[in-house]
């Protein structure tokens, strides 16, 4: 294991990843562990393959910016599966290829009554595949956590059920992979795939409208499974009978077992819904701020999210603590001006405006330090205000590459550190952005 030093070097850069990139940071990042770390190389341990996807998907950019700043060196970074890194919900299987979210498991799921019997007919189904409701046909609109509960049913099903063999794609995966395996001529190939296994989730099956040869497919591969007392769950965006030209045998057959319906979440679902969301991300926010955003962010379960990432962003940003005030300025004017999010332009406006500078100024070649500052701090805020990657915040300033923008970002956060000036600065301009009317 990793020597005291190493532990705390390492500390330090979660740390700071976890700063650089609010949106992303996790409290299980407490159970990551150092498998080896020469200053140069860094290799992190995860739970599950589940983990090692979100952090490569996700993380890797700030993981290593925030190696690179708390070292000084060039880091170079892996993650892997490692034992000693045990997450707090015991033993996750994994059966290679299964794409799975960390966050869509059950404990992360909040039960209320618009999704009480979806939630329950998951937790049924998953317990003993082919046994109780079957197909299982969830729908509701966008947003409402059907792709979380199928994420959830393939863990839940893989912990219990040692040897039980899961397909779970999205029905475009499934048109795609069809379509492919007839233009290579591996149609039986294909077919053994998705036959021959213990439970086939498909996510979104509306995809199929209008498919037909996918629905034929889609149609023998149901029976097969079906016939053999195999599990079948489905998610569409409506019911069975309100996906257009959804061929009738089908529509019959998604009816067999159990059609429920996921309805948008009540007003106490929501607070507890963003309690969760922010113990997961390791925040702590008070009833009262919960309670605003829950007010605040109506329809879609995915804005409450994007709401408390903007809350934590503006927090990390401006150095403050999250109470009501912050939570007001920050998602004032995002979420009643139809939600949208904050853009580069949108910082390069205020940036330029303050500085008296142009835009394209920002985006020459010029170095002078009249010029590179405020386009330095345009590449900070970029970096902390929006999801932009380090890639698109250059192209946006000029064709500048990423380790220009990395580099950026760390000079302003130091000098963040160092003067209060700066830090003031910051403050005021993350106020002008966050408040600033969108267009
Ligand atoms: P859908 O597939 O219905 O469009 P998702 O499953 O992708 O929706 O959910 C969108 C986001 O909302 C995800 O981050 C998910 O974790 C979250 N979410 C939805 N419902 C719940 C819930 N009841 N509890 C916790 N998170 C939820
Ligand atoms: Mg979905």
């Amino acid at each position: 294991m990793a020597s005291p030093e190493v532990e705390d070097i390492f500390a330090d850069i979660l740390e700071r990843a976890k700063a650089l990139d609010p949106a992303n940071s996790r409290k299980w990042f407490d159970n990551l562990v150092v498998l080896h770390f020469d200053g140069g190389s860094l290799r992190i341990g995860c739970p599950d393959e589940a983990t090692v996807q979100f952090l490569q998907e996700n993380c890797k950019g700030s993981f290593i910016h925030a190696a690179q700043q708390i070292t000084g060196h060039l880091v170079t970074l892996e993650f892997g599966v490692d034992a000693h890194a045990k997450i707090d919900s015991g033993d996750r299987r994994y059966q290679p290829g299964l794409k799975l979210h960390p966050d869509y498991t059950f404990d992360n799921f909040v039960v209320g009554p618009s999704n009480r019997l979806a939630h329950a007919s998951c937790i049924a189904v998953s317990q003993s595949p082919g046994d109780t409701y079957n197909p299982l046909f969830i729908y509701g609109s966008s947003g409402l956590g059907k792709t979380h509960l199928l994420h959830a049913v393939c863990f839940e099903a893989q912990r219990r059920l040692n040897n039980a063999v899961i397909q779970f794609l999205n029905c475009e995966d499934f048109v795609n992979r069809f379509i492919r395996a007839i233009e290579e001529g591996n149609l039986s190939g294909f077919q053994s795939q998705f036959r021959t296994v213990d439970a086939l989730i498909i996510d979104d099956v509306q995809f199929l409208r209008e498919r037909e040869h996918s629905q034929e497919e889609f149609f023998h591969t149901f029976n097969a499974l079906y016939n053999n007392g195999k599990q079948i769950i489905l998610s569409a965006d409506s019911a069975p009978g309100k996906i257009p030209s959804l061929e009738e045998r089908l529509i019959s057959r998604f009816s067999w077992g159990l059609v429920t319906r996921i309805d948008s979440p009540s007003y106490e679902t929501r607070v507890a819904i963003v309690q969760k969301k922010a113990h997961v991300r390791g925040l702590n926010i008070s009833d009262e701020i919960a309670g605003y955003i829950a007010h605040k962010v109506q329809a879609n379960i995915r804005e409450l999210e994007g709401a408390l990432t903007t809350i934590y962003a503006v927090a990390t940003t401006t150095r403050h603590e999250i109470d009501l005030e912050l939570a007001q300025t920050a998602l004032d004017g995002q979420i009643e001006a139809g939600s949208k999010h904050i853009s580069i332009s949108d910082i390069a406006e205020v940036v330029t405006r303050h500085f008296d500078v142009r835009l394209a100024d920002l985006q020459s070649k010029r170095r002078s330090q009249s010029i590179t500052e405020p386009r330095q701090i345009c590449m900070y805020l970029a970096r902390n205000l929006t999801r932009h990657s380090l890639e698109e915040i250059g192209g946006h300033l000029g064709g500048r590459d990423h380790t220009t923008v990395m580099h950026a970002c760390s000079k302003i956060n130091k000098a963040r550190d160092n003067d209060s000036k700066m830090n003031a600065l910051l403050n005021e301009l993350t106020k002008q952005i966050t408040q600033a009317p969108q267009t």
